[in-house]
């Protein structure tokens, strides 16, 4: 029997082996897919999130061809008016005062290098569950069987632990899906005070602009009505750049994709042996870049946390955890997120503007979730 077993091999099922693995515990990682996945997903790490990644001793592995976002800019596009805010202003409360910006991808086969070899199983998505009190017993999809003291479900939002454990969610789609453009063109070049992060707004709306090592990412929000093929189409693709960057309305365009957002979040993160983390236990829009990072926040202090448990502090210690987590998300991530999506665009700008510096300093601290971070840690 192992120590630990963790349903998911994503980035917070990774990041949870590693740290937990580092502490000195067994674990056995679950694996529905033949491999790693390569999706695009997330693309922004956050300064507590780089500083367990250091912990972890992976960080040095995205660095190189990363990019370093030191500032984000807020702009109108018909009045010109700007507001910015420097990220370095975080550099007594973080040793990473900055977003660094590179696709999840690159994350997962990092931590999956540096656990020892066969920590993870392949092909074995978890089928079923019984726990009694020694222990937990997962069946995977292969007809294999293991045992465990404890099962972490870190198998995302459509994973089988949750439902098989008997934890209910609450859940609920944003009104609008995202419309994901990938350009090669420099956008800095075009957009004056524009580094790596820029929030360019009228009246009516938002276009988020995010620059990733080989390209742009530039994020709209759909109409509810729109079908995929039509904003897939040439034609809004342009009109919404001619409404946004008129000045490179023609810029290549090498890559596109719509997504929903949902907001999901599970009513408990404990089960008697069965925890959940990431995605599994929590989803918001991704506005913001928060809901990996969050999840690999849930990875840290769980892993701190159940190194006390094993070591007999006695599992009342995770029930602290799971709720300090819940509210974490209940309280400050969900409503920080939504915050953000129903923000007055035509009013944004001139609101970040008008922040004084105390005040900028505890918008960044929260836009970089350095304030919930450790939240559950024991
Ligand atoms: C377009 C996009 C952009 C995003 N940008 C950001 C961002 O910038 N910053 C941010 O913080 N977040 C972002 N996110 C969210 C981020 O991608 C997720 O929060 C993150 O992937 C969650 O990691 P996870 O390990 O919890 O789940 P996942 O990455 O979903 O991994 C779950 C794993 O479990 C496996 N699995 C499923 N079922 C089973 C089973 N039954 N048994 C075993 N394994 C199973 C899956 O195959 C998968 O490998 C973005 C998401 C999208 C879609």
């Amino acid at each position: 029997m192992t120590d630990i077993l963790i349903a998911g091999a994503g980035p917070v099922g990774l990041a949870l082996a590693l740290a937990l693995q580092r502490r000195g515990i067994a674990v056995q990682v679950l694996e529905k897919r033949e491999g790693l996945s390569t999706a695009s997903r997330a693309s922004t790490f956050h300064p507590p999130t780089l500083e367990a990644l250091d912990e972890l001793g992976v960080f040095a592995a995205l660095r190189p061809g990363g990019v370093q976002v030191d500032r984000i800019l807020w702009r109108r596009v018909d009045s010109g008016a700007v507001a910015t805010l420097d990220l370095g202003i975080l550099a007594e409360e973080s040793r990473f005062p900055f977003r660094w910006h590179r696709e999840q991808h690159y994350l997962t086969p990092a931590l999956l290098a540096a656990l020892p070899a066969n920590s993870v199983r392949f092909d074995a998505g978890v089928a079923a569950l019984t726990q009694d009190d020694g222990g937990v017993t997962v069946t995977c999809e292969d007809g294999s069987s293991h045992r465990a003291r404890y099962l972490i479900g870190c198998d995302g939002s459509s994973g089988a632990v949750r439902g098989l454990a008997g934890i209910a969610a609450e859940t609920n789609d944003y009104a609008h899906r995202v419309l994901r453009l990938l350009t090669p063109l420099d956008l800095r070049a075009h957009v004056p005070a524009l580094d790596g992060l820029g929030y360019l707004y009228d009246a009516e709306g938002s276009c988020s602009l995010l620059r990733m090592p080989e390209v742009w990412r530039v994020i709209l929000r759909m109409p509810p009505d729109m079908t995929d093929l039509d904003a897939l189409s040439d034609v809004y693709a342009r009109a919404q750049l001619g409404r946004f960057l008129p000045q490179v309305a023609e810029m290549p365009i090498t890559g596109r994709d719509v997504y929903g957002v949902r907001k999901a979040m599970a009513v408990t993160y404990r089960a008697g042996r069965v925890l959940l983390a990431g995605d599994a236990a929590h989803l918001t829009n991704t506005r913001g870049g928060m809901n990996m990072n969050a999840g690999v926040h849930d990875a840290m202090t769980l892993a701190a946390t159940l190194r006390r448990v094993l070591d007999g502090h006695g599992d009342a210690l995770l029930d602290a955890w799971a709720a300090a987590r819940l509210r974490t998300v209940r309280e400050a991530l969900l409503p920080r997120t939504d915050a953000r999506v129903a923000a007055d665009p035509a009013g944004e700008v001139a609101r970040m503007a008008a922040l004084a510096p105390d005040q900028a300093r505890a918008w960044a601290r929260e836009a970089s979730m350095l304030d919930i971070a450790k939240a559950g840690a024991p």
